[in-house]
Formats: structure tokens, sequence, C-alpha cells
């Protein structure tokens, strides 16, 4: 049987996805892991950014909250809660300079 395999999210990219870029969103009642994007290695500074930028335009009804975007190692077959999450990448990608 095949495994499913996602594509990175990046229009014409086409490679396999290896990170999601998530953020934990709550109304206080509930919370998730909100999905931004799928990227492969390539796309994922790319991504990151954008999907902070989307992060921070967002507008929150009161008593909801939503943490900045982080990103998630993707493996096959693991819940959202079972990701692993890699802040020094985020931390990398954060602080890098525009180009
Ligand atoms: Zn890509």
């Amino acid at each position: 049987m095949p495994p499913y395999h996602v594509c990175c999210h990046t229009p014409g990219c086409g490679r396999p996805a290896a990170y999601k870029i998530a953020a934990r969103w709550s109304d206080g009642v509930t919370d998730e892991l909100k999905t931004y994007a799928l990227s492969c290695e390539e796309c994922l500074a790319e991504g990151f950014r954008a999907s902070r930028a989307k992060q921070a335009a967002c507008r929150l009804a009161p008593g909801e909250t939503l943490e900045p975007p982080g990103i998630y190692e993707l493996s096959r077959g693991q819940r959202d809660q079972q990701l692993v999450r890699r802040p020094e990448l985020e931390e990398r990608l954060a602080g890098a300079p525009t180009a």
C-alpha cells in the first residue's frame, strides 16, 4: 500500500513537504493546531515568513488567542499532538535578513 504523501504548498514546487507550519489557536475552551502551510526544505524560509505575516494580520474575536506560527517536522501518520517542533529553525528563519 503506497503511503500518502503531501506536497509542498508553494505553487510550482511539487516536492514532498517536510515541514508543517502551524500555530496553536484557542478560544479559551478548545484549542487546535491551525495549519498555515506545508513546505519542503527549500521553501521553508519563505513559507514561514508568509505564515508569520498572515498570523500577525489575523483579527481575533474576544477571548481568542493565536500563537505565532511554529515549524513542525512532518512525519507520516503522526497526529498533530505528536509532531516535533523545531524552535531552532524558527529562530534562525525569523531572524534571517530578507534578501
Ligand atoms: Zn517547496
